[in-house]
């Protein structure tokens, strides 16, 4: 059955970010293929996954799964249709490589013979679909990386964040109907993003501002829902939070092909190498590498005036020289390798902490805390440690996100910690020389939120204590 052209025939585009699925829906329709984005997902789409799930899997197995059975479960669905649900997987030591064969015998047992699993693997960076495709795929990730970036940034620097990010979702709308009628417009659409968010009225600049960078599990850090709780407190109190980018990620898996092409280069026989496939195809890679970066610095010129893009690690050789060298072999090819390198380097160039995020109990998220965890503490680098799993963060962590953020700001040199404190301004005394003293003040901020015995080890030294660091 013919996929272009054919109204029957519709991807299901999982969600994974609101900025950069809406993006890959216009680029898929933009080719004559019928696509839907799924919306971001809600607590009601986890709940309605683990109806179907035996509450062994994920957090990202049950956003898939959840936003597909919520488009089965509504209006929209058909049983006339044929439908194509887009599921990336990976290989190495995670199990995502693994739900699309659960996604299919569920939808077997619930007799819906029109919903086939579509899959793109990580080990040929997606692009299974052929040339075209990859190329609008990458120029949509990148876009999409630097979109989200300045929307994150705004949260902490507008004046007025809500009416902002109003503004802001107006302004890249218009980005996304150029991807789908009039792919030509699309640069000039993203100059009117940067001429329109130049107006936004900003309190600070992202300059002066802590940055924090989020890493970890590539589809939890992604995802608008289970990331979003952690940006809004962190925004809330002046912090700009960098979320880690897919743009990232196929970097680096383009970096494990040139390792792997290299290491079977070397197999060869001296005087047989440069007429070797894997030869050929690394030169291919070289190229592919390169017109990839050309696009990157075409948007980052566009958007980077903006004032409202974090500078962050770019040169994958440079962060799997740290990942080697402090953290693991170049051998283990996951999230776990990027992550932690990623989050070096960061540190070295002028980052206020790090986030490490992934699902409840999740492989990868712990090795990375194991690995970076303790290399961060003796150099004293704020780092903190999130697991997600659909629902709110409990208390606890919220309380370690609190001690995160105080040592977030003292790291980065301000010693006005009084965002932390909700209504703060009202507390403050008429006369500053009333004013207690302020690793005084930072005492009794970070004591209030937490109050308890002192933990072992903690990082926030005079700290009264809050068991969180156990
Ligand atoms: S918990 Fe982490 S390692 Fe396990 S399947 Fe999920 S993402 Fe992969």
């Amino acid at each position: 059955m013919p996929i272009q052209g054919n109204k029957r025939v519709k991807v299901l585009l999982s969600n994974m970010g609101a900025i950069s699925t809406e993006y890959m829906g216009a680029a898929v329709r933009s080719l004559g293929i019928n696509a839907e984005a799924m919306p971001v997902a809600t607590t009601k789409t986890v709940q309605l996954a683990r109806a179907h799930a035996s509450g062994k899997e994920c957090v990202p197995s049950h956003l898939v799964l959840g936003s597909a059975l919520q488009f089965i479960f509504s209006e929209n669905y058909r049983k006339d249709e044929l439908y194509l649900l887009f599921v990336p997987i990976t290989t190495g030591p995670c199990r995502t490589g693994q739900y699309f064969v659960y996604y299919e015998n569920l939808f077997r047992d619930m007799r819906l013979e029109n919903i086939v699993v579509f899959i793109l693997s990580a080990d040929n960076s997606y692009t299974e679909l052929g040339g075209s495709f990859a190329k609008e795929m990458w120029k949509g990730l990148v876009l999409s990386d630097y979109l989200k970036d300045i929307q994150t940034s705004l949260r902490a620097v507008a004046e007025n964040p809500e009416q902002a990010l109003v503004t802001y979702e107006k302004s890249w709308r218009r980005v996304m109907d150029a991807v789908e009628f009039r792919p030509k417009d699309i640069w000039k659409e993203l100059k009117q993003v940067a001429a329109d968010v130049k107006k936004i009225p900003l309190k600070r600049a992202v300059a002066e501002c802590p940055r924090v960078l989020i890493v970890g599990e590539i589809y939890v850090r992604r995802d608008d829902f289970a990331v979003g709780e952690l940006i809004e407190l962190m925004s809330e109190r002046g912090i700009v939070v960098k979320v880690s980018g897919i743009a990232e990620w196929i970097h680096y898996l383009d970096f494990v092909r040139e390792y792997a092409l290299k290491k079977l280069i070397k197999l060869e026989k001296p005087v047989k190498r440069f007429f070797s496939k894997p030869y050929w195809d690394l030169k291919k890679l070289g190229i592919e590498e390169w017109w990839k970066h050309s696009v990157e610095k075409k948007v980052i010129s566009i958007l980077g005036p903006t004032g409202l893009v974090p500078e962050t690690p770019h040169d994958m050789h440079e962060i799997m020289k740290n990942t080697q060298e402090h953290f693991v072999n170049l051998e283990l090819n996951s999230e776990i390798a990027v992550s932690s390198g990623v989050a070096a380097t960061a540190m070295e160039k002028g980052y206020s902490g790090i986030v490490n995020i992934s699902p409840f109990a999740c492989l990868i998220g712990r090795v990375i805390e194991g690995l970076f965890t303790p290399w961060a503490r003796e150099r004293n680098y704020p780092t903190l440690s999130v697991e997600v799993d659909g629902n709110l963060l409990p208390p606890n962590i919220v309380n370690k996100l609190n001690i995160f953020m105080v040592n977030v700001l003292r790291f980065k040199g301000g010693n006005d910690l009084s965002s932390l404190v909700d209504g703060f301004e009202g507390l403050a005394p008429e006369d500053p020389a009333e004013e207690a003293p302020v690793e005084e003040r930072e005492r009794e901020l970070v004591g209030a939120a937490v109050r308890g015995n002192p933990g072992r080890d903690c990082p926030l030294s005079g700290c009264d204590g809050c068991r969180g660091c156990e």
